[in-house]
């Protein structure tokens, strides 16, 4: 019996000996991913006209949830009157009124043009909200270095950076090799119908395909993750699908609430909302989110890296700490809704019918059609209906861009010219963008935007208090002029 003990435990100690050396030798394997010798370029100082130019911007309300021709039509006067050459030597195509294509011929014509995307309209400010903001919402007014403002994250910083960076490069004579497509759109925040999918369309019936395109989605964020001490610079690879069920409850009997049975359309809903949500999508760490963690972790702080490198181990250790956290829990599952109810006339007649909209958010590798057959599935009541809300506007994950391409590349290295501390890494987008209606026109589709934002800073998008730092405004520019001689070379 002793023997046996012995023999066990030093069996025991041998497995520990090889589990750690593994842990070891992994650990010591799990290479940095960032590319190496970039030199920060010195930046070209924010110019007062520059200022003034977004500022001018950020003053005219374009709201697309209540489209005000007027406000659009003032905000092409400007980019015309301000971007003299732009409109002088590229040629635009005008989409449904409000949106742009810009082309900018290049020298070579058997590039792949490349497509910098951007759009023009914000959301509005909601009344209530209106007195604690510190400035006015459409002032563009500057304050301590912040330029306040609807639109200053949330789109118009791209369509101005990209701008002032384009103008300066044709009064400096710059000539890109390959054509550059500038996309604007103008409804991006009511689902980019008119914008991205008609300009999208125009791509289409010219046969354009681009190299990559670029859009708005993800930034450089402070103090990003725990254990990484660098800024986090996310390359969107991917982002999250989006549908809407509607689960009716459909019973046969109704009757008078003095006498109910002993289950109601009200209960047998709200069993069936509670068993889903009690039931959450499986986490998985894999595609964009397993790309996330193998290009971060090799910078974290040495208890970090060795977790991230040996993820065979740490897998389920992982995923239970991140599920703590909404934002880390959301790029690992699909995300389960709940988010209106209806149901009943009167308080004392017992509805036959209730409804209720759960709202999934997508991961890839499941689909609109699976989080369908996975609902039906955890629910399993032939009394609930399940039924696709509004199957036009439900889309399934987009497809992961490449993380060798030349975009992915040129992004890598123009982020570490303008972000030199930030490690830069592909991830997944968890909120839709208009870069979904890209994927029939590029393979590589990034969802960057130039700005190095606090945590703090992510509730100012739609938000109150919305605005800009000066210092970001430049790096703006500045990414894009260099983001558009890296992709000539
Ligand atoms: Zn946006």
């Amino acid at each position: 019996m002793r023997k046996l003990r012995r023999l066990l435990f030093r069996l025991l100690l041998f497995a520990l000996i090889i589990i750690i050396g593994i842990m070891i030798i992994r650990t010591l394997n799990f290479s940095s991913k960032q590319i190496q010798d970039i030199e920060a370029i010195k930046l070209f100082p924010l110019e007062k006209k520059s200022i003034e130019h977004l500022a001018q911007a950020i003053q005219i309300p374009t709201i697309s949830n209540n489209i005000d021709s007027s406000a659009y039509r003032n905000f092409d006067t400007l980019l015309q009157r301000t971007y003299l050459q732009v409109h002088q030597e590229l040629e635009r195509t005008v989409i449904n009124e409000f949106s742009y294509i810009y082309k900018w011929a290049g020298t070579n014509p058997r590039l792949e043009p490349i497509l910098l995307m951007g759009h023009s309209d914000v959301v509005p400010v909601e009344e209530a909200s209106r007195d604690r903001w510190d400035a006015d919402p459409f002032g563009g007014q500057i304050d301590e270095n912040l330029l306040y403002g609807r639109g200053t994250l949330d789109d118009k910083i791209n369509i101005i950076g990209i701008l002032e960076a384009c103008e300066k490069m044709l009064q400096e004579g710059f000539a890109p090799t390959r054509d550059i497509y500038f996309a604007f759109g103008h409804d991006e925040e009511v689902l980019g119908k008119y914008g991205a999918k008609a300009i999208v369309q125009y791509f289409k019936d010219n046969n354009l395909r681009f190299e990559y395109v670029l859009d708005e989605g993800q930034m450089v964020l402070n103090k990003a993750m725990g254990g990484l001490e660098q800024p986090l610079a996310m390359i969107g690879i991917s982002e999250k699908g989006y549908a809407t069920l509607t689960l009716t409850a459909q019973l046969e009997d109704g009757g008078h609430s003095s006498m109910p049975p002993p289950e109601t359309a009200v209960s047998t809903l709200t069993k069936a909302i509670n068993t889903l949500v009690e039931h959450p999508f499986p986490m998985k760490v894999d595609g964009a989110t397993a790309a996330l963690f193998e290009h971060v972790g090799p910078e974290m702080t040495i208890f970090n890296k060795t977790l991230f490198a040996n993820l065979w181990l740490t897998k389920g250790l992982i995923k239970s700490q991140l599920s703590k956290d909404p934002a880390a829990s959301a790029i690992m599952r699909t995300t389960t809704a709940p988010t209106m109810l209806r149901g009943g006339v009167k308080e004392n007649v017992l509805p036959t019918r209730a409804s209720a909209k759960i709202n999934f958010r997508i991961i890839p590798g499941e689909t609109v059609e699976s989080v369908k057959a996975y609902v039906e599935d955890v629910i399993n009541d032939k009394r609930i209906i399940v039924q696709i809300d509004d199957p036009e506007n439900s889309t399934d994950p987009a497809p992961l861009s490449s993380t060798d391409s030349f975009g992915f590349r040129v992004l890598q290295r123009t982020i570490k010219e303008i972000f030199p501390e930030a490690v830069v890494a592909p991830s997944l987008v968890i909120a839709a963008t208009d870069s979904r209606y890209y994927v029939d026109v590029s393979d590589n589709i990034y969802r960057f935007q130039p700005l190095q934002l606090d945590r703090s800073d992510l509730k100012r998008f739609h938000g109150i208090n919305e605005a800009i730092s000066l210092d970001n405004y430049q790096k703006a520019i500045n990414f894009y002029y260099q983001l558009i001689k890296n992709s000539s070379k």
